[in-house]
């Protein structure tokens, strides 16, 4: 399952969401574990790439 990294912009906190891509596509709405605020938005975030460069 793919994992999105959100901002929630009401506590600044930064979390990791795991979805599905139908679920995406539904527009399933993201909430902070923090605070359940909606007012999050996605970091495009390489976080993959990270682990990749780290063996070199
Ligand atoms: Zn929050």
């Amino acid at each position: 399952m793919p994992l999105y990294e959100y901002k929630c912009y009401n506590c600044e906190k930064i979390f990791i969401v795991a979805m599905t891509l139908s679920e995406r596509q539904r527009g399933a709405t993201v909430q902070c574990p923090g605070c359940d605020s909606k007012d999050v938005r996605q970091l495009i975030s390489p976080f993959i790439a990270k682990t990749a460069s780290k063996t070199a």
